[in-house]
């Protein structure tokens, strides 16, 4: 295994052409730089690597579109690459993207030859301008004509990712959880737990959210919807501002509002959970940087809570294991 497998620190290079949108991807989602501040982003013309510590390391490179992958100003050095997860390349679906196509085909076949073990994963981006019906097709004549190419020079059984993408909706935030997913040694047991959970307590649907960045790092194995995806993103936010006001409580003795930080352990995690329409949500922070967000369906009304909690301390405490190996 690569050494980002076995440190679980999500380290991607984003690239695509000139104003393809690295880089409002890259201040979106680890900045949280409103979408509409994007467009007086300055052009990049420099590598650029931004990390955020969340649950992990999590660190994203924009490489500038005149830089090729094999250039030595990436600065991705034999080492570095061992430790690289994935690379994203960004197309503007509303540009003309042909020669776009060009030079992805040409990164992913240095890939392939030099580092097969880095994934290599595609945004068909700026999708929000396309209307409802012309969205897939756009997509799939993309992939298309990418799989094509990639045949064309050998290198059709490479597995590639594509993702419809859009700063405007949650639709990146979806795409760049399913990119970190894809990286994460504890994904299998993680998702196991989450399977168990919502058998047990009959949930519809179980998120594991990195709470500063509301990107997912595991869901249990029921189909993914977008839309249960945003209800549920919408909870981290609660989270965040819940947490903003009281923090995040230490367990016992220390009187509220004390300031020993770097007191590690289980703490009192914020539980809210509510009627929203039809559903309920239960929503709850696991760690310091992990929160738990589910969606029950009707009839799963309050007089469960009881089982939900302990059920929830099982995994919380689980969860903390599978963190520590
Ligand atoms: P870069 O050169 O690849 O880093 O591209 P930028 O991030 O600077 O983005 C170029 C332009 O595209 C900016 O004006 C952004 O506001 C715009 N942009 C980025 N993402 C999206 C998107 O999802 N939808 C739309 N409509 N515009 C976007």
């Amino acid at each position: 295994p690569t050494a980002v497998r076995r440190k679980g620190h999500p380290k991607l290079l984003l690239m695509g052409q000139r104003r393809s949108g690295k880089s409002s991807i890259q201040n979106v989602i680890l900045q949280k730089m409103p979408p509409t501040e994007t467009l007086y982003l300055e052009s990049t013309n420099t590598v650029k690597t931004v990390s955020m510590q969340s649950f992990a390391q999590f660190e994203m490179t924009e490489v500038p579109s005149q830089l090729s992958i094999e250039s030595p100003e990436i600065a991705y050095s034999e080492a570095n690459f061992r430790e690289l997860g994935t690379v994203i390349w960004v197309i503007d679906v509303q540009d003309d993207y042909l020669s776009s196509i060009n030079s992805l085909v040409h990164t992913a076949g240095f890939l392939a030859e030099n580092y097969p073990r880095v994934h290599f994963e595609v945004f068909i981006h700026k999708t929000d301008g396309l209307s409802e019906e012309y969205r897939y097709d756009a997509f799939r004549e993309v992939r298309q004509r990418v799989q094509d190419e990639l045949s064309d020079v050998g290198f059709g059984h490479r597995e590639v990712a594509f993702h419809q993408t859009s700063i405007f909706d949650h639709s990146i935030y979806e795409a760049i959880s399913k990119v970190v997913q894809r990286l994460l040694p504890q994904l299998p047991a993680l998702e196991a737990l989450l399977n168990r959970l919502c058998s047990t307590c009959g949930m519809q649907k179980a998120y594991l959210f990195d709470t500063a960045s509301k990107i997912y790092i595991a869901t249990d194995a029921s189909p993914t919807f977008l839309k249960d995806y945003e209800v549920c993103s919408d909870y981290v936010d609660v989270i965040v501002d819940i947490k903003a006001l009281y923090g995040w409580q230490q367990p016992a003795k220390k009187p509220a509002g004390g300031s020993d930080a770097d007191d590690e352990g289980i703490g009192e995690s914020v539980v809210t959970f509510e009627r929203n329409g039809d559903t309920y949500i239960y929503a709850r922070e696991i760690t310091e940087h992990l929160s738990l967000i589910c969606l029950m369906g009707k009839g799963s009304g309050i007089d469960k809570r009881v089982l939900i909690d302990y059920n929830v301390s099982l995994l919380q405490d689980a969860v903390v294991e599978v963190f520590k190996v």
